[in-house]
């Protein structure tokens, strides 16, 4: 029963993510869902893409939140267009959420929608949105054996970030045996490893979003 209830929710967000994508289509907007626990640095890393993409796309937000705004906030403050949905308690976003938010972004004015889900390593996996990429940000303090507990999520993202490595000289973290862990779960996932405060990594992580973009509109 319960079992049927779940699938039943599920199918229903499918269609809904379905319309949404046919809308960014419409409108040529690529969209990427962020997916991390909290802390891992979604936001910080969302900045530094916006920094890194200036002059080359123009870049929307939609900022999912368990009740702040303060990471809207931030983000506003780079002059690009964002909207926050607050899930009042939820865990994650859902393609209706999504949806209500679209219809306040400028989607004639952005090329790339760059979409924050709410930290969880569990059912923001389950929940499409509409996005044509999803994108799971892992950081080195959270420890490395993630992938094993979170394999859904591991294995639904496309690229994997592993944030943080300015601190690996201080925390017990083996980025070899994380990143072959990873491929065990999804052998085609693209492995990143970037640091928001020293910027390291950052510039192969926009190369490769823009290439994303591309394949997508040829
Ligand atoms: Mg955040
Ligand atoms: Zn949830």
């Amino acid at each position: 029963m319960e079992i049927k209830v779940l699938k039943d929710i599920l199918g229903a967000n499918e269609q809904m993510a379905e319309r949404n994508r046919q809308l960014l289509d419409s409108n040529q907007v690529f969209a990427v869902n962020l997916m991390s626990s909290p802390g891992a640095g979604k936001t910080s890393l969302i900045l530094e893409t916006i920094n890194r993409l200036k002059g080359k796309t123009r870049v929307g937000v939609i900022e999912g939140d368990v009740s702040s705004s303060l990471d809207a906030e931030l983000i506003a403050k780079q002059g690009v267009p964002v909207v926050q949905i607050n899930t009042g308690g939820g865990c994650h976003l859902d393609a209706n959420m999504t949806y209500s938010a679209l219809s306040n972004v400028p989607l004639q004015d952005i090329e790339l929608l760059l979409i924050e889900n709410v930290g969880n390593l569990i059912c923001p996996a389950e929940f499409a949105l509409g996005e044509h990429r999803k994108v799971l940000i892992s950081s080195v303090p959270e420890g490395d054996d993630k992938p094993f507990k979170y394999p859904l999520m591991f294995h639904q993202a496309d690229a994997v970030l592993i944030n943080k490595i300015d601190l690996l000289p201080y925390l017990k973290f083996d980025t070899q045996a994380f990143s072959q862990a990873i491929k065990g779960i999804n052998r085609e996932v693209e492995i990143f490893q970037i640091s928001c405060a020293t910027s390291q990594g950052i510039e192969q992580w926009v190369s490769w979003l823009l290439t994303q973009m591309s394949m997508k509109q040829s």
